[in-house]
């Protein structure tokens, strides 16, 4: 070792070891920031780190004492970390994490001391009333509680002490998006230990559900970004005619990494190890400027803190470098947008991924229940799977040819077929479902093949041993999906024991249940090109319902089918889910809305006095010509077309302006949550469309220096 930092924790002291190049090796620092069980296991007493752990495991709480301890234990390690100050850290509808500081100081007679009791740690009390309820909370009774999670570990962020909390209303609504995911935590757990008896397994305590986001992003000069209203104000470009070069040439995905970019990725991992977050892949995506960060899979629960923490690091790191971190779905009309692939697959506390097929799938009755309860629960269920990634930026990515059609579909690959069909036709099957192959290059060894090749235009693809769904907007958190996903497996499975527990026989009952799931689900099922315009002929045939936009999936939320799923497994029940219906709503219209305002001011302010401008320009040089050398007649040809094409779309221009600033007061005096929500959709949405258009078909034909803002290709290639 050639020298050593030394970190200051109460009751442990890391040291963080110096490599040759003087930098730490992210061992030594990994998780530093974050009161997790080693921490736990050494400065908290035996019996109350074991209650802390019992609850964590098994959900049992936590008594009063132990959360004092614990609480003083958190408040020593954090002060001694450099904090001042504790936040309960929640995820409101909003969307975006919420905090609220409080400093450890309590006053004492001539001083203060430094305090944090069991009571604050377990329970917090905000005023909710700015935070979106959908109706739930009467402003009498505007108070809100934050109330810990000891399943996610608290951690320090700017000095603070962040506890993760659930938001719930002062009459015990669901307020926030943690909540619903922990309680379908719970429901997938009971209904799939309860499936693990039926097998004889009498070991399995818990099943937990397990997902890795890979997250999406861009990444432009901050330059750039200030010089344009749209991406300051909505995230998104609303102007910009396609640069000469885009993706045509497949150079960005997985090219070399400029410095910029590289520094940038080697710091924000650097903060987000030291979070405890375990990134691991980074690469560039596919468009140009945009790139990708994959963590190792965790809990559900935990990856749905992690990738909020993650989105907000990646945002103040890129500022730390002259760069702005894009998140919105479509930045950039007419190149790929951004998603997040969630992979959701399930494991037992006995090391089992129930998602696993193992060698010999036809054999393997147990993963074929799981997978056909999975299959019958989408299919039945699959608008509110599609409305779980439904939002107004979202909109503009799904369905183009980059990113998923918006109908649900499965992809199970051709292994798996063969099984599901053998089942289905009550064949023994000739191969045990798996070939090898050799990738013809002597030196490397041979490969099994996988037991799903990559289908890249599934909604949701079986890549081997979980389920990656690759809907989610990269501005979303994984809350929603997740727990929507998790409450119809859930429920499903939870049929599937009643009917089993009831037979005589397992083995046959199972095997007549395994035929009628598939033949009456396999619908759900596409192998084929989902970007391809037979599948969409084909969906329709099949009749598997078809949500174009976040307002038609929104409308399916409180379908009576859909609230008694949500109730019987516990996770939301009617006034909740209505609530949110309406929140969902409000937010696509406030989007929108925002949006159409921006364009208008943008159109109005800059973009039309560029163009009478540039007109008057070509029409002085006209008559410059003119009077110059009549004589002479110096052909003026080409700014006539000039001057004369650019009028005509200035014209139109104003046209579509005053169009759009007639539905958008068509949408401000529109009646309720949905009617205002189809105005924005059905006419501001389009009206917003042909403003675009027109734009930029002007900004082709001015000059750059001259157009009020920078154009895509200065933006896309300059870092
Ligand atoms: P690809 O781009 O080919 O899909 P990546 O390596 O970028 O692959 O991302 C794969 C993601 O899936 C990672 O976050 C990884 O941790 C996650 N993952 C792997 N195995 C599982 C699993 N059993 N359950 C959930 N997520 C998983
Ligand atoms: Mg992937």
């Amino acid at each position: 070792m050639k020298g050593g930092v030394q970190s200051a924790k109460a009751d442990c002291i890391t040291v963080i070891m110096l490599n040759t190049q003087n930098t730490p090796s992210p061992d030594t620092y990994f998780g530093c920031n974050v009161f997790n069980e080693t921490v736990m296991r050494n400065c908290l007493p035996k019996k109350v780190f074991e209650a802390v752990m019992c609850t964590r495991k098994m959900g049992t709480p936590l008594p009063k004492d132990a959360a004092d301890s614990v609480a003083n234990a958190m408040r020593e390690w954090a002060v001694a970390n450099g904090c001042t100050h504790f936040t309960h850290w929640f995820q409101p509808m909003t969307g975006v994490t919420a905090e609220k500081h409080d400093a450890f100081l309590t006053p004492v007679s001539g001083g203060v001391i430094l305090d944090f009791s069991g009571k604050e740690l377990i329970k917090g009390e905000s005023d909710a009333s700015s935070f979106p309820s959908g109706g739930l909370r009467a402003t009498f009774e505007a108070r809100g509680y934050t109330a810990w999670d000891p399943t996610s570990d608290a951690f320090i962020k700017d000095r603070t002490l962040c506890i993760p909390t659930g938001f719930v209303s002062y009459t015990g609504e669901v307020l926030d998006k943690k909540t619903p995911l922990l309680r379908s935590m719970e429901a997938v757990s009971r209904a799939s230990v309860r499936m693990l008896r039926l097998f004889g397994n009498d070991k399995v305590q818990r099943v937990m559900t397990n997902v890795g986001p890979e997250q999406e992003y861009f990444l432009i000069d901050k330059a750039s970004y200030d010089a344009r209203e749209d991406l300051i104000l909505t995230g998104r470009t609303l102007f910009g005619a396609k640069p000469p070069k885009g993706e045509e040439m497949d150079d960005h995905y997985f090219g070399n990494l400029t410095q910029r970019v590289s520094d940038f990725m080697r710091e924000l991992d650097e903060e987000l190890w030291k979070l405890g977050i375990y990134a691991k892949t980074e690469h560039n995506e596919v468009a140009p400027a945009q790139h990708e960060l994959a963590p190792v899979y965790t809990t559900s629960n935990i990856a749905a803190d992690h990738n909020q923490l993650t989105m907000e690091l990646m945002k103040k790191t890129a500022l730390k470098h002259g760069l702005v971190c894009l998140l919105h779905e479509k930045p950039f009309a007419g190149i790929s947008g951004s998603g997040k692939h969630n992979n959701w697959s399930l494991s037992t506390d006995d090391g089992q991924n129930l998602l696993d097929p193992g060698d010999t799938p036809q054999d393997n009755m147990q993963f074929l229940l799981v997978l056909c309860a999975f299959l019958k629960g989408v299919r039945e269920y699959a608008p509110l799977i599609r409305l779980s990634s439904a939002s107004a930026g979202n909109d503009c990515r799904l369905g183009g040819n980059e990113a998923p059609p918006t109908v649900i579909s499965v992809f199970i690959g051709d292994d798996l077929q063969r099984v599901l069909d053998a089942i289905e036709q009550g064949k023994a099957l000739d191969d045990n479902g798996k070939e090898r192959f050799n990738l013809g290059v002597d030196a490397m060894p041979q490969f099994r093949k996988d037991t799903t090749d990559r289908n890249r235009t599934s909604p949701m693809a079986f890549t081997g041993n979980k389920f990656e769904f690759r809907m989610l907007g990269a501005a979303d958190s994984i809350s929603c999906f997740n727990f929507v996903m998790n409450t119809i497996f859930a429920h499903e499975i939870t049929e599937f024991c009643d009917e089993l527990e009831k037979a005589d026989d397992f083995q046959t009952a199972l095997h007549d249940l395994l035929v009628r799931t598939i033949r009456e689900n396999k619908d759900i099922i596409f192998n084929g090109n989902g970007y391809g315009d037979e599948w969409f002929a084909e969906c329709k045939r099949r009749g598997l319902p078809n949500y174009p936009s976040t307002v038609e999936a929104l409308m399916q939320y409180d379908r009576p089918e859909f609230v008694r799923i949500f109730e019987e497994m516990n996770v939301l029940n009617k006034a909740e889910i209505t609530s949110r219906k309406e929140i969902l709503l409000d937010n696509y219209s406030k989007t929108v809305g925002i949006e159409a305002k921006t364009m208008l001011d943008i159109a109005r302010k800059k973009i039309l006095p560029v163009c009478i401008s540039y007109t008057k320009d070509l029409c002085e040089a006209i008559a410059a010509k003119e009077h110059i050398s009549p004589m002479l007649r110096i052909s003026s040809a080409v700014e006539d077309a000039l001057a004369s094409q650019i009028s005509d779309l200035t014209a139109g221009l104003y046209d579509a302006i005053e169009d759009l600033r007639e539905v958008i007061q068509l949408a401000c005096r529109a009646d309720g949550v949905q009617a205002t929500a189809e105005t924005y959709r059905y006419k501001v949405v389009p009206a917003m469309e042909r403003l675009r258009t027109t734009a930029d078909a002007l900004e082709i034909l001015i000059p750059q220096d001259k157009w009020p803002f920078p154009a895509y290709s200065e933006i896309l290639y300059n870092i």
